[in-house]
């Protein structure tokens, strides 16, 4: 069965699929995207990506080619033409082609992406195995809070967090305080309990996993506490885990050459790791495609 991929209007077969070399997004990274897990058939918690790109999209003054239900539709079609019931869709808006020059270009119409991509899902075995991360200095601009195509700080650092051997790595500002991870939000819980992300502002992004895990965690009865912490707290931290629409709660069992905990994933991780999956299940079985 052919690949089929999303682009301006057209269902074409994956090797088909190009965009102009004079395309704003290649030339500039003058666009955002979105990746939303595919669960079931389903699209999880695709109206808080759908919020999401709307305000990525007004932060950079981009209109949208296609948005709502049409949008919805296309995402749908990709999933059923492709087949996949458990994955992820990428969807991708850039400002269009037109000639390589700063300004706006007056008239360019904005360009639309999308395509769907089948993934194992792990079991609980694989999916509750933890990985290792290292610190890396946070060299990014400051509007980390927009889902921007320009992820060049991002691939440095995770670059060199497998080069050193580790899964990830883990942003680090100025002060020693840890922003996000190179693709995912932080979280680490304290010897008392509390379960610990940073607050939402510029300089990171507002992880959709985020949101479903902060609930998740209220009603488990969990202690939430959303504010900054530095690589030393994270350190002498009791659990630490990573959440995205990629890696969902995965437990982090090292930073830098310091074992977190007794080294495998924590209690409060495993419940969150759990509660994550069953969020995913549900929200497939209410939204299959087909
Ligand atoms: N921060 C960054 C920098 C990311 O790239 C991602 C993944 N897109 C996240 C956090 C997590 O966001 P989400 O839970 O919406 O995948």
């Amino acid at each position: 069965m052919p690949r089929i991929t999303y682009v301006n209007g057209q269902y074409l077969p994956h090797r088909e699929a190009a965009v102009h070399v004079e395309d704003r997004g290649y030339q500039f990274a003058d666009g955002v995207y979105e990746v939303i897990a595919v669960r079931g058939g389903g699209l999880v918690d695709e109206d808080h990506h759908l919020d999401r790109l709307d305000r990525s999209l007004g932060e950079l003054r981009l209109a949208a080619p296609v948005s709502g239900q049409p949008l919805k539709f296309i995402m749908r079609e990709i999933i059923r033409r492709n087949r996949v019931r458990d994955g992820k869709v990428y969807l991708q808006i850039t400002r269009g082609v037109a000639p390589r020059d700063h300004p706006f270009p007056a008239g360019a119409e904005s360009s639309l992406v999308v395509y769907a991509l089948p993934v194992r899902q792990p079991d609980p075995e694989t999916g509750l195995k933890g990985i290792s991360v290292v610190t890396v200095p946070d060299i990014r601009w400051r509007r980390c809070d927009i889902k921007s195509i320009s992820l060049l700080p991002n691939v440095l650092a995770k670059q060199s967090a497998l080069d050193s051997g580790a899964g990830d790595a883990w942003l680090v500002d100025d002060d020693g305080v840890i922003t996000e991870g190179s693709a995912a939000n932080a979280w680490i819980v304290t010897k008392d309990g509390d379960l610990i992300t940073r607050h939402l502002d510029n300089f990171i992004l507002g992880g959709i996993t985020r949101i479903a895990v902060i609930e998740l965690a209220e009603k488990a009865g969990v202690r939430l506490v959303e504010r900054a912490f530095s690589v030393e707290e994270a350190k002498q931290a009791k659990e630490a885990f990573l959440t995205s629409s990629t890696s969902y709660v995965k437990p982090v069992v090292a930073i830098d050459d310091t074992v977190i905990g007794n080294g495998e994933a924590g209690e409060v991780t495993r419940g969150l790791y759990h509660a994550y999956e069953a969020h995913m299940d549900a929200q497939g079985a209410n939204g299959a495609a087909d």
